[in-house]
């Protein structure tokens, strides 16, 4: 505290995920800091269980059980301060339930604490480099969403500087990622106008996706200092892509070595990695529902797309769901492309881990690989084509549940299919503009 008072902090904001990824947090004057690592700070379980439009969703041990408490403590090993917030420090918060002393059943870090450790027991340490894409929008007050693409330009994929980045935002954003000390590496203009791409840094899967949590609520919140929207939904706009949130996945062994790699196994990889693809191919359908959360998630899959459509696997083929990119030795993995920016990084990590690990403990075997230009119905499955379907084999997926928890999956169940309603309710403007003319 003396420390952190020097250097001229006087706040401590405690944030940690909630179940769709966003950031919820308080901010706590730094004298009362050591009180509120005693005690730490109370919030109503129902944090968990509140839609984007603030309505509390009927979800077991919220509603029905009077609103109760979690508590979160900080964790002060993730102290950082916010160079965009002068006096501001900033860590992670642990979160248990005060009637059990317990993780909260819905806290999705312990979720993937708890699959990390599943990992473990088989042996693997999962390593995680994630790349996360994202629109920037400008206010556009006369637009029916209230926002444009902060730019329209064509043909600048990989590309930094003015052309496509007229206020420099990549270079600002780069410069201010890596004062917070998150591991951010790179970034660049990604395919379509206003969207770019920005890299983290590959590390133990629990460090990857605190990071990758910080990373989308620091883009978020520095958009809104310009007074502009930064947005992970998976297809915000219609004619151009979606946004992704490509995982790469390898496993350290015991001498800090890569258990993905085997010079002498068929395309180079060992028998761990080719059981973690069939066993990630195996659980697609389910595994989509964590890492393609929302209704409009299914949009940004399809042909054509550099987003998957099938659940395939291919030696550095980017129409494939699962890519193996072309190094070997220390630098052999797994890319998923399955994710979409709009996942809750805790949540599409463990259950690729959940995935990986099944096809590890069953030693299945992946089909061969895809060759050439994907996206042929013939060869392969599709994925779900909507949050129902995905929900649906979420359920079914006994095997992946028992991973994840028959807790935390009823109340994700629970939670995304009260969206899935109140969607199927609306009336969107598509049907508006498709049917009232004519009809
Ligand atoms: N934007 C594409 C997606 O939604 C990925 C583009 C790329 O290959 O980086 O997954
Ligand atoms: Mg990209």
């Amino acid at each position: 505290m003396t420390r952190l008072a020097a250097e001229g902090i006087d706040v401590v904001r405690v944030t940690y995920p909630d179940l769709i990824g966003s950031d919820r947090a308080r901010d706590v004057l730094l004298d009362h800091l050591p009180a509120v690592c005693d005690h730490g700070l109370a919030f109503c379980r129902a944090v968990y269980h509140t839609s984007p439009q603030g309505d509390v969703v009927d979800v077991s041990g919220g509603l029905d059980a009077g609103l109760p408490d979690i508590c979160v403590r900080p964790d002060l090993d993730t102290l950082t301060t916010l160079p965009w917030e002068p006096g501001v420090a900033t860590c992670l918060g642990d979160v248990t339930d005060p009637a059990t002393g317990q993780p909260a059943p819905e806290s999705p870090r312990d979720l993937l604490r708890a699959v990390v450790d599943r990992c473990a027991e088989q042996g693997l340490r999962p390593i995680v480099g994630p790349e996360l894409e994202y629109f920037l929008c400008d206010a556009a007050p006369d637009s029916p969403q209230g926002w444009r693409r902060y730019s329209d330009a064509e043909g600048v994929v990989y590309t930094a500087g003015l052309r496509a980045d007229g206020d420099n935002h990549l270079l600002r954003t780069l410069r201010l990622l890596r004062d917070l000390g998150i591991g951010v590496s790179n970034g660049n203009h990604e395919f379509d106008g206003g969207q770019f791409e920005i890299n983290l840094t590959h590390s133990e899967a629990m460090d990857a996706a605190d990071r990758s949590f910080r990373f989308k609520s620091a883009i978020k919140e520095l958009a809104r200092k310009e007074g502009r929207l930064a947005t992970f939904m998976a297809k915000p706009f219609n004619g151009v892509g979606g946004s992704g949130f490509h995982l790469h996945l390898s496993c350290a062994d015991a001498d800090g070595g890569n258990a993905f790699d085997d010079p002498s196994g068929a395309h180079g990889l060992s028998a761990t990695a080719r059981h973690a693809i069939a066993g990630i191919l195996a659980h697609a359908p389910a595994l989509a529902a964590l890492a393609n959360p929302t209704v409009n998630s299914y949009k940004r899959f399809g042909p054509d797309t550099l987003a998957p459509w099938l659940i395939d696997w291919g030696l550095d083929n980017r129409s494939a769901m699962v890519r193996i990119p072309p190094e070997r030795g220390s630098g052999s993995r797994i890319e998923l492309r399955l994710g979409d920016a709009s996942a809750n990084p805790y949540l599409l990590i463990a259950g690729t881990l959940a995935a990986a690990l099944l096809g590890v403990r069953a030693a299945e075997e992946p089909p061969a690989p895809l060759e050439g230009y994907g996206y042929d119905t013939a060869r392969s499955a599709l994925l779900p084509s909507t949050l129902p379907d995905a929900l649906d084999a979420l359920e079914a997926d006994t095997a992946l549940t028992e991973v994840l928890g028959k807790g935390f999956t009823a109340s994700y169940l629970s939670y995304k299919r009260d969206e899935v309603a109140r969607f199927q309710r609306h009336v969107t403007d598509w049907e508006f503009v498709e049917y009232a003319y004519h009809l």
